[in-house]
């Protein structure tokens, strides 16, 4: 994802300014005695505080408070990294983060003052949590879905609260989804109130690193706690299991499922959508336009009103879905509005489709 945001002049040299300063300032690395410093040893990164990370050591789940190698550009939530612990001084928890590895996934949003800000890395599955209330919206789905696809991430579509449907919009929401599971989404209905689906959820999220996006009150958290029991438990949370004091710029945390497995739950990342995207990466988004893209009259079609567009044709002759179409063009409107912003938050300013 990151590479397709683009920043103004302007914001680039912010960054450049911001990096340069930050630069100067991390002189963090003197801060820890090289002599006192073990072995090697792999962990994953919890949190981010400022200049400094909590790293969980894989071998133990022991939180160790870091520093940060100057070398090292870039670390936040989920990065494997390699380090060392401060041995000399015992319980005193300290350490120094040599090397981040190559990360499989990254998801970041453009940050005003920071540039392409990182939020997780690592992750393998994103659930896009949906529900009866607040009121079902394709719309608003399928701006996670656009924002999936462009960070190469498979989505899968979580519609919770089953619990409040009734048959007839039980019908009509399976309809909606036949839609999407001919694209080849993945979908599935759950209630973390009377467990519907959870056996099926916790099969999804086995083994891999995942996030919970979706609007606020869709239950995210619920269905954290149904899968990590005593989540909200801040005991539970690694981030908060440090007992290192000074939680204070990051409330991104860590969990491990019973099993195996890892989500990460993040207020940056929940509502992650739209970040900076082109009128041309939205629509390479919709998966079943792909047939259609070049086939219009006119090369710079806008698949509005032009003459000849083949995908206007096409959702014309049922080969894609109106709704979809509808939301497509809404989507790229409220983007013309919306520029120069940050990013693009769901919500209720966009209304409801379905
Ligand atoms: P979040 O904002 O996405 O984290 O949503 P929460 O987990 O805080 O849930 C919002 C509200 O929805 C709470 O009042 C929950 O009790 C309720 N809720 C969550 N899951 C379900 C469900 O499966 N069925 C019903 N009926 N209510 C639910
Ligand atoms: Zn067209």
């Amino acid at each position: 994802m990151a590479k397709n945001i683009k920043l103004s002049h302007k914001q680039a040299r912010n960054v450049k300014a911001r990096h340069s300063k930050l630069l100067d300032q991390n002189e963090d690395d003197k801060s820890i005695n090289e002599s006192s410093l073990g072995p090697i040893i792999e962990g994953t990164v919890v949190s981010r505080y400022g200049k400094q990370v909590d790293i969980e050591e894989n071998s133990t789940r022991e939180i160790v408070r870091c520093y940060i190698r100057r070398t090292i550009d870039s670390i936040t939530t989920g990065d494997a990294v390699l380090f060392r612990k401060d041995i000399q001084h015992g319980d005193n928890q300290n350490g120094l983060v040599e090397t981040v590895r190559p990360r499989i996934s990254l998801l970041s949003r453009p940050d005003y003052y920071d540039g392409l800000k990182p939020i997780v890395a690592n992750v393998t599955k994103i659930l896009v949590v949906s529900a009866k209330e607040p009121e079902f919206s394709t719309n608003i789905l399928d701006r996670y879905l656009i924002a999936c696809e462009q960070a190469k991430l498979k989505p899968i579509i979580i519609i919770n609260k089953c619990d409040l449907f009734i048959d007839e919009e039980l019908q009509d929401l399976n309809r909606i989804l036949s839609t999407y599971q001919k694209l080849g989404y993945q979908t599935l209905l759950v209630s973390s109130k009377n467990g519907t689906g959870v056996d099926d959820l916790k099969n999804l999220v086995k083994n891999e690193t995942t996030v919970l996006v979706g609007q606020s009150g869709v239950g995210k958290t619920s269905l954290l706690n149904v899968l990590v029991p005593n989540a909200s438990a801040s005991t539970n949370s690694i981030s908060e299991t440090s007992g290192l004091g000074q939680h204070t710029t990051t409330n991104t945390k860590l969990y491990h499922l019973p099993e195996s497995g890892i989500i990460i739950d993040s207020p940056g990342v929940r509502e992650f959508a739209l970040w900076h995207l082109t009128d041309e990466e939205v629509t390479k988004s919709y998966r079943e336009f792909a047939p259609y893209l070049g086939c219009c009259k006119f090369r710079d079609c806008k698949h509005k009103t032009d003459p000849g567009c083949a995908l206007v044709e096409a959702v014309k002759n049922g080969e894609i879905a109106d709704f979809r179409f509808q939301n497509y063009q809404r989507i790229i409107e409220s983007m013309q509005i919306n520029k120069p912003g940050a990013y693009v938050v769901p919500g209720k300013k966009y209304g409801k489709l379905s």
